[in-house]
């Protein structure tokens, strides 16, 4: 195990993480279906996945909480755990960052941020100063001699941050960290956590169901379903090739088409949604006449009036409902082959008005399944009722 306490002013080396077969029972659930992972030294890894998919079972087992019940966990090259051995949370050097904070009621924010550096058993002096030096860093040192309860939950978490950064861990594991604050708080301090982290050298798990936290967040992201991870790529990867349908609805669609393919090449799929040809990537081989699915992510649409056709095709509706957001207008065109939503123009266009929402083949995928009723009834024709279910 590294101990950075023999150069007190260097930052650590991120761990390696390395899972293998991870399983994890509970009962009759299997929380852990048999994961596989890597995370490279200092790389930000992000979770995602609905409730109950395994992320915290993941990364509790990661942080030495939970006993894994077969497969193997290395950390720097080190087995922490393999269903019989299993190092303790406190010897695996790292640190987690919870959504309720879980500070210690009774110590000031200097106590509960300098009791991480108990362990590393640095000169007084030495560990006043990296105490002094990370709340500074996270904009808490006038708030030194509090308690948590006179903190607000933006502050608490910031002592949180700072705990666990202070002692330089080559890990850190955030468990849905920015769940319980509100929406301004959570993007400032997202960017604080991304700072930090990446400042500090370490490897970080960080989990979340939520899809923009992760895109902003991640050098990879995992995505978790029923205790499978589905898919692990770069951010980039996840978007433009959503390894299953699953992956592509949790990372944001407009809109999910059935339609018949009428034409493949290079990766590629020419499908009639509709009567109108419309491209898209071929997640699997396809052949012509397949009934297929064409998943639609909402950057790829572009809203264009009535009697104007797009290069790469497009389809013709009617906008059903309209919502401002700030930047512009969201909006929801029914088209005969089914409904697009989060449509985006910077003008609003009005409810009822016939349009042609333009595709862009780089946001289109295409699935060999066909598209079930139930999955169409995801995409609402009233923005209020928008919902992509987690
Ligand atoms: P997530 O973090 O993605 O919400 P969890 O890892 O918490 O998912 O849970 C994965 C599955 O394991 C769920 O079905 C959950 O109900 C179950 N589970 C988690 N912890 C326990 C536990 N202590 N006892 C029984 N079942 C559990």
């Amino acid at each position: 195990m590294t101990d950075h306490a023999a150069d007190p002013g260097a930052a650590g080396p991120g761990h390696e993480v390395q899972v293998r077969g991870a399983v994890k029972r509970y009962g009759q659930v299997r929380a852990l279906a048999g994961i596989d992972l890597d995370v490279a030294a200092g790389q930000f890894l992000v979770l995602l996945g609905p409730s109950g998919s395994g992320k915290s079972t993941l990364v509790r087992s990661i942080a030495g909480v939970e006993h894994l019940d077969g497969g193997t966990l290395r950390l720097a090259g080190r087995l922490v755990s393999d269903g019989r051995r299993h190092l303790a949370p406190e010897q695996r050097d790292l640190a987690m960052v919870f959504q309720d904070y879980a500070l210690w009621p009774h110590l000031t924010v200097t106590g509960n941020v300098g009791y991480a550096l108990r362990r590393r058993r640095l000169p007084a002096t030495e560990s006043t100063r990296r105490v002094q030096d990370v709340l500074e860093r996270v904009g808490l040192d006038g708030l030194a001699t509090r308690y948590p309860h006179e903190l607000s939950g933006g502050e608490q978490q910031r002592v949180a941050l700072a705990r666990a950064v202070v002692a330089r861990p080559g890990l850190l594991l955030f468990d849905e960290p920015l769940s319980n604050l509100d929406a301004d708080l959570r993007e400032r301090l997202r960017v604080e956590i991304a700072t930090l982290t990446r400042e500090s050298g370490a490897s970080a798990v960080y989990i979340t169901h939520d899809q923009s936290e992760a895109f902003a967040l991640a050098d990879i992201i995992g995505v978790l379903d029923h205790g499978v991870l589905v898919q692990l790529d770069h951010p980039e990867a996840i978007y433009a090739r959503p390894a299953t349908p699953f992956v592509a609805r949790f990372t944001g669609l407009a809109g999910e088409l059935p339609g018949e393919v009428v034409g493949v090449e290079d990766g590629a799929a020419v499908v009639h949604v509709g009567g109108c040809p419309l491209r898209g990537r071929a997640i699997a081989d396809l052949s012509v006449g397949e009934r297929v699915t064409l998943a639609v992510r909402p950057a790829a649409t572009r809203i264009l009036a009535a009697d104007v056709h797009a290069p790469h095709g497009s389809l013709s509706g009617t906008v059903t409902d309209v919502a401002y957001r700030g930047r512009g207008y969201d909006h929801v065109v029914s088209c005969t082959a089914g409904v697009l939503t989060a449509v985006f123009d910077p003008r609003p266009w009005t409810r009822g008005t016939p349009v042609e929402v333009a595709l862009d083949p780089d946001g289109c995928v295409v699935y060999p399944t066909p598209v079930s009723a139930s999955e169409i009834d995801r995409y609402s024709t009233v923005l209020t009722a928008v919902s992509i279910p987690l």
